[in-house]
């Protein structure tokens, strides 16, 4: 018998709207404990909802850069459940009439993930536990958020993560969410169920996941443990799960609930969102070149290989940043490597790069990436200069010195004056320990205070040491 992975996945994407959904309250992140709500937000009676145009708009624009169809009615819907995150004991969502629907995103190796809809919705507020005892922050209720739903399609725990990324890099492309885990601005429930010929199994779903690492690991995890659920004989029950980062294993939170349970029904206090065509068409006109045809005109323009184009476009300030240091002439090559080698080893969480706040000019950087493409510097003197732009937060101007590199002959001096200071490293070499270099090449880093360019520096030392054999 032949199992496979089924899996679909929900992602709440929090927009980056300046006021809440239904309210004029602030959505800032942060904020003193309930100090950005009013009685709209924490569901005084009497208060009434208006719908704020900016998140149909966003919805649209997230719809559009997803390949889904705009609806030209949607409704908002009352989903009923009592919980002390809500005050109303209901969210307004959307429940029959989304915004967009039928869409889909694809993956590098050309496999589609089908996006059933996109509905947009209100936050909650946030329960903070403190010595037994529980608070409520209502800052984050009625924050709005789409909800993105895929069609089953995914069927490896990489897939799953591809297609985050994915999703994460065109909702930044577009500018309707900082799209940040950590701090739960886009946040998962995953579906997971064992299908195969004859199989109809029940599925189970993981809740509120905020990295791409943890999804990757829940999945792996609660797919095999359906499985041996499966081959012992026994049944999945339907459940929603959470993930355990310390045991890496899922645990029940309750039994699954059925849309039945919530009690859906159309939202009394707004009117159905009527979206014109024309809007549609003037969003459309409007939206930035997306992740996935950047990548492909950095291969076609720019000959930049395939990989390293992904790397880059990942990242909306990266690939700005990228734009601009290759406008002003600099070489693609070299510079697309101290960009993915240096910059991103320097930045190296998801949020690092996405902020890209790295004090160095394109200019800067780009005269940077003319001196080793014109052979007048060496990679690594330039990828120490960079990381030092970086942490000291300087311009390239404090490095000239350095950059103006050193002849052979200083050099060859500098070589025969490690050699000579450094007698055992030396004796250690040539016994055959190939590691004592290192302690040669610290001497010169040291120094020539960087100006030494090291391969170079390794060519001279292997000759000078040779002549000693
Ligand atoms: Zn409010």
């Amino acid at each position: 018998m032949s199992y496979r992975l089924v899996c679909g996945i929900e992602t709440h994407i929090e927009l980056a709207t300046a006021t809440k959904i239904f309210c004029g309250c602030a959505t800032a992140f942060g904020g003193q404990p309930n100090t950005r709500c009013c009685p709209v937000c924490t569901g005084q009676p009497g208060s009434l909802p208006v719908l704020n145009r900016r998140v149909v708009e966003y919805a649209i624009r997230a719809g559009l850069a997803v390949n889904c169809t705009i609806n030209e009615v949607a409704s908002l819907d009352r989903k009923n459940y009592f919980y002390p995150d809500l005050p109303k004991a209901y969210q307004i969502s959307q429940y029959d009439r989304p915004i967009c629907e039928n869409g889909c995103i694809a993956l590098d190796g050309g496999k589609r993930i089908r996006i059933k809809r996109i509905h947009i919705e209100e936050d909650a507020g946030k329960l903070i536990h403190i010595g037994g005892r529980t608070l409520v922050d209502y800052n984050r209720c009625g924050v709005p958020l789409i909800e993105v739903v895929t069609e089953p399609d995914i069927e490896t725990p990489a897939q799953a993560g591809e297609y985050i990324e994915k999703l994460q890099a065109i909702m930044r492309a577009i500018g309707i969410s900082d799209c940040r885990m950590q701090e739960g601005s886009l946040r998962c429930d995953v579906n997971v169920s064992v299908g195969g010929e004859g199989i109809s199994s029940a599925r189970t779903e993981i809740k509120n996941m905020n990295s791409v690492s943890q999804i990757v690991r829940a999945i792996e995890y609660e797919y095999s443990r359906q499985l041996s659920v499966i081959e012992g004989g026994g049944r999945v029950e339907r459940a929603t799960l959470r993930f355990d980062e310390r045991t890496g294993s899922t645990v029940v939170m309750r039994g699954k609930e059925d849309s039945g349970d919530y009690r859906y029904f159309p939202e009394p206090d707004l009117p159905a969102v009527l979206i014109p065509r024309e809007l549609v068409a003037e969003i459309s006109a409007c939206l930035p070149e997306l992740p996935a045809a950047r990548a492909e005109r950095y291969v076609k323009e720019l000959g930049m290989d395939e990989a390293n184009a992904r790397l880059i476009c990942r990242y909306n300030a990266v690939a700005v940043f990228a734009e601009r240091v290759f406008s002003l002439g600099a070489d693609v090559r070299t510079a697309t490597n101290l960009i993915v080698g240096t910059l991103y080893s320097l930045l190296s969480t998801e949020d690092e790069r996405e902020k890209f706040d790295i004090f160095v000019t394109a200019e800067d950087f780009a005269e940077l990436a003319e001196l080793v493409a014109g052979g007048k510097i060496g990679v690594t003197l330039a990828q120490m200069t960079l990381t030092e732009m970086v942490s000291s937060r300087r311009p390239l101007a404090d490095f000239r010195g350095r950059l103006e590199g050193m002849d052979e002959n200083q050099l060859e001096d500098l070589c025969r004056k490690a050699i000579e200071c450094n007698p055992r490293a030396v004796d250690d070499f040539l016994s055959g320990k190939e590691k004592a270099l290192s302690g040669l090449f610290g001497f010169i880093k040291k120094q020539s205070q960087g100006r030494a360019d090291i391969r170079e520096a390794e060519r001279v030392l292997r000759r000078l040491l040779k002549e000693k054999q």
